[in-house]
């Protein structure tokens, strides 16, 4: 019997075609074709409207009859060729769509995730993983930190998620962590006002097929610049449009700011706020100083954390992709900030994949494929150790399963950065959601360790010692706090630390200013406000001293991972569906590398006979001694019926034993069988699951099996 979601015969179609897609390397597969598919469409429109003028021409002019049906006829097939277009933009969304629905159901059948608190109606945003989800997530989590960890030897750390409200506000979180959300103003409904404006311009520009290319560049252009809207911007363009409620179509609301932090207080008193953090990174910065000492008190060193983040999303949607609680992979690599080199960035370099720098991305071109080496070496990434990042994120997604041709390095518009970030890159990869950032690899200066040093008064930062004393010239900058507090009162301390942080090319200006005009514009970030800094407010000179060594606040690269996101992305690039032998179920399968698969093999007596069964719990048991997670399916349904129901949890070998002395082994995606002895077929799956030996070589040493038995 097929699935429900199936047996209709346009989603069977449509999941058919999905499935069997072949992919061209545009930066978005999907959105090119759709952009194809636009492009033909207008065209066709524009026919339609040329020949329907020229109709009415003919007509007025009293042309003859057999030259307006001619025109007729033109116009008739032109209308046809339009509808065609019409159909196949329109169908794209809806394979889309039915492809997703059946990875999804797969997924919630068969308990990879689960919506939490079911039984009580769930709650929207969080998500449990069952047996098999929990697997897979903890083979990505054990990989990740095969590859990252081990290999860079990193300083893994485990920090709680309650985190006291003053690193959090020293971090900026607590003033900046915050979503512009409006509200149905009948019903009270809250909505994230971007993904509002968001949802009425793509819904427009797929359903809308009539619409003149200004206004398709209008909606394109508010897409492209959706995060760079104010508050006000963006309740302007809500009004422009007429967006509403829309489940109520209820007016809306101004946008406003809302904080994502989930906040608590800790302790009985309520009088210590806390919040539980929205990423681990802080966790990490705050222990620089300790780590530091840890690692001989040298750089560069890296230090990471895997944990859970908690985000108040405004409207948790897209399943997995965005919720209130997720498991974050965090690194955070510190590297002086004059040497961003990395040894071993050659093993990377040669490494091509598709890249989205900020120019093409201005310029409407589409993601190419490019060599990591040439990317750096044009200073298109900003550094050695972010490219360094950039490649060995890049065999990790894809050594996950992750389809290379739907993965891309987008690198962050200026817009998009903080103010203090020298280079940021999203992998991102798509899916049916469209593209969608699962890691992102940012160059963040020096910010987060000078934030700490400043609100915390512990100096976080590294030392270079000099062989011999050298002589340098500094800048010192000299506040003088007595007329700061004059002009500024309780708001001095600010301004002075203001001062002190400024960098010397700030610095140098400010002098120049005072000198020239006696007074300056000065921003202070913590005030929130400019302020006039005056002459008798502040020294600024150079002066020569001997130093024994140079100390720095070192630059951090971080690398985070959202672990949720990659899993799901690897569901949909790994799923497939195949016919049954019969030819009347789509059967589904995970497509999971061996390093992934929540269990590697299956083990099957053929039938139900006491001795096959025992020849069955002996290969079990040497399962177990060499460390293979498997699980002896002995139910008495047909052999086919079995290996489809460990195809669709993506296991990857079932040994089926169907004699005393020797076993078949199958392989899931070719369903080829060879045939072993009972004594070697641990060991052989052992060496195929570690990646020790291929499966064409394991189809190379042994005798090959056909079965006449009703495998799928
Ligand atoms: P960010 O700190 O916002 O750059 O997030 C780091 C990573 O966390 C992103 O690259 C995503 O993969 C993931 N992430 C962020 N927000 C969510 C969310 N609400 N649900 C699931 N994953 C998320």
């Amino acid at each position: 019997m097929l699935p429900k979601y199936i047996q209709n015969p346009k989603i069977k179609n449509a999941l058919l075609a999905f499935c069997s897609r072949k992919y061209t390397l545009f930066s978005s597969p999907m959105a090119a074709t759709e952009e194809c598919l636009r492009k033909t469409l207008t065209e066709k429109v524009a026919a339609v409207e040329a020949q329907g003028n020229a109709v009415r021409a003919l007509k007025a002019g009293g042309a003859a009859k057999s030259e307006i049906d001619s025109a007729i006829e033109t116009l008739n097939s032109l209308k046809l060729e339009k509808a065609a277009a019409e159909r196949s933009l329109l169908g794209g969304s809806d394979s889309r769509e039915a492809f997703r629905q059946a990875v999804v159901n797969t997924l919630e059948r068969r308990l990879f995730y689960i919506p939490s608190f079911k039984i009580y109606r769930g709650v929207a945003g969080l998500f449990d993983y069952g047996p098999p989800g929990c697997a897979v997530k903890s083979n990505v989590l054990a990989f990740w930190r095969q590859h990252f960890v081990l290999e860079e030897n990193m300083l893994e750390v485990d920090c709680p998620c309650v985190t006291p409200e003053i690193v959090l506000k020293a971090s900026g979180h607590v003033d900046k962590f915050t979503d512009l959300m409006v509200k149905d103003v009948k019903s009270g409904t809250c909505y994230r006002a971007d993904h509002l404006l968001k949802d009425f311009c793509n819904d427009k520009l797929q359903r809308d097929l009539a619409l003149p290319a200004d206004k398709v560049a209008e909606l394109k252009h508010v897409l492209a610049t959706l995060d760079d809207l104010s508050a006000e911007e963006l309740g302007a363009k809500i009004k422009e449009y007429g967006i509403v409620a829309p489940e109520t179509k209820n007016a809306l609301s101004e946008p406003y700011p809302f904080n994502l932090m989930f906040q608590t207080s800790i302790g009985p008193s309520g009088l210590s706020p806390g919040f539980m953090r929205p990423e681990t990174a802080q966790g990490i910065f705050v222990n620089f100083k300790d780590l530091y000492y840890y690692n001989g008190n040298k750089l560069p060193f890296a230090a990471a954390q895997i944990g859970q983040a908690f985000r108040n999303e405004i409207s948790p949607r897209q399943g997995l992709l965005r919720v209130r609680e997720f498991t974050l992979a965090e690194i955070e690599h510190f590297v002086d900030p004059q040497d961003k080199s990395h040894p071993k960035y050659p093993e990377v370099a040669d490494l091509q994949f598709l890249m989205f720098p900020r120019e093409e991305q201005m310029s409407g071109q589409s993601a190419k494929v490019v060599r990591l080496r040439d990317a750096v070496s044009k200073g298109i990434v900003n550094n050695e150790t972010l490219g360094y990042f950039i490649g060995r994120v890049y065999l990790f997604l894809t050594s996950l399963g992750i389809d290379k041709d739907r993965l891309r390095f987008r690198q962050h518009l200026a817009n998009e950065m903080a103010h203090y970030a020298a280079d940021c890159w999203d992998a991102e990869i798509e899916c049916s959601y469209g593209w969608i950032e699962c890691v992102g690899i940012a160059d963040r200066s020096a910010y987060d360790l000078r934030a700490h040093s400043d609100k915390s008064g512990v100096p976080l930062v590294a030392h270079e010692k000099f062989s011999e004393p050298k002589e340098v010239e500094k800048l010192v900058i000299t506040p003088v706090k007595k007329e700061l507090g004059l002009a500024f009162k309780g708001n001095q301390r600010m301004v002075v630390e203001a001062l002190e942080a400024m960098p010397e090319k700030e610095a140098l200006d400010m002098k120049a200013a005072l000198e020239s005009k006696g007074e300056v514009e000065f921003q202070v970030c913590t005030l929130g406000k400019n302020v006039t800094i005056k002459k008798n407010m502040v020294t600024i000179q150079k002066e020569k001293k001997k130093e024994h060594q140079r100390v720095f606040t070192p630059s951090v690269i971080e690398p985070s991972f959202g672990i949720g996101r990659i899993i799901y992305c690897l569901f949909e690039h790994t799923f497939y569906t195949r016919p049954s032998k019969a030819g009347d179920e789509q059967l589904n399968v995970f497509r999971f590398p061996s390093l992934i698969a929540p269990i590697k093999c299956t083990v099957f007596p053929l039938v139900q006979n006491q001795k096959y069964e025992e020849v069955a719990k002996q290969i079990s048991k040497s399962l177990t001694a060499v460390g293979i997670s498997h699980k002896i399916d002995t139910t008495g349904t047909s052999i086919g019926k079995r290996y489809a129901r460990t195809d669709e949890l993506g296991v990857p070998f079932a040994v089926t034993v169907d004699s005393t002395s020797s076993v078949t082994i199958r392989e899931r995606d070719s369903k080829d069988q060879v045939r072993v002895d009972v004594d070697k077929a641990a060991s052989v799956i052992r060496e195929v699951t570690d990646g020790q030996r291929t499966w064409e070589d394991v189809w190379s040493t042994f005798p090959h099996h056909s079965s006449a038995s009703a495998d799928d």
